[in-house]
């Protein structure tokens, strides 16, 4: 059994929440645990609790668009959330829920150790960005404890927002070259003060 499946069991029985008591299927998350892209998004929900997938619904759907359009599928990219079991209603994770899964998504990322981790919503961009707002820094890389974060809006956003769609689309299609200068950078030597600074 690999780490990743490890830590899936560990979700499946976790209590640590009071999440766990209202959830048909913990989702740890799924994909490749050598993903170069890690794409972190904000919750499971109906869809996703009863298959205990992550983005299997209609944001799974235009997930899976967006990764086609740069010549990816699902199978090769690392896809997760803040937090692994679904609130009651589809409503916001709780402060006190994230704290509590923040350590399972901690040892995802160091586990798979992504060349790019892309935060899908505003959830998932405030463990990098806590006070960033994600109508100034979506599409704009920045390095952080040695990893790579590229904020982009929800898929789900831009499915009740179709003005945000262009947007959504076109931060997904910088992808291939955010990953492409991430890696370059990891191959030089980093300048000094190169934590939290911009990169692109
Ligand atoms: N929205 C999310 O943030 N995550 C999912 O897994 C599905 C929808």
């Amino acid at each position: 059994m690999s780490e990743l499946e490890r830590l899936a069991e560990e979700v499946a029985q976790c209590t640590k929440c009071l999440l766990h008591r209202g959830r048909t299927h913990a989702v740890p998350g799924e994909g490749p645990d050598d993903a170069t892209i890690m794409f972190v998004g904000e919750a499971p929900g109906f869809h996703e609790d009863q298959q205990g997938r992550p983005f299997v619904g209609a944001a799974g759907q235009f997930l899976e668009e967006l990764l086609a359009s740069i010549g990816l599928t699902r199978d090769d990219v690392y896809i997760t959330n803040v937090i692994k079991c679904r609130p009651p209603g589809n409503r916001d994770p709780l402060p006190d829920e994230i704290r509590a899964c923040a350590p399972f998504l901690d040892r995802q990322i160091e586990m798979i150790g992504p060349t790019v981790l892309v935060t899908l919503g505003r959830f998932s961009m405030a463990r990098a960005f806590p006070s960033g707002r994600i109508s100034h820094i979506h599409g704009e890389a920045r390095k952080i404890g040695g990893v790579v974060y590229y904020p982009m809006y929800h898929p789900a956003a831009a499915l009740h927002r179709p003005s945000l769609r262009g947007t959504v689309e076109e931060d997904m299609r910088r992808i291939p070259m955010v990953i492409e200068r991430a890696a370059q950078m990891a191959e030089s030597q980093p300048p000094p003060q190169a934590e939290q600074l911009e990169l692109f």
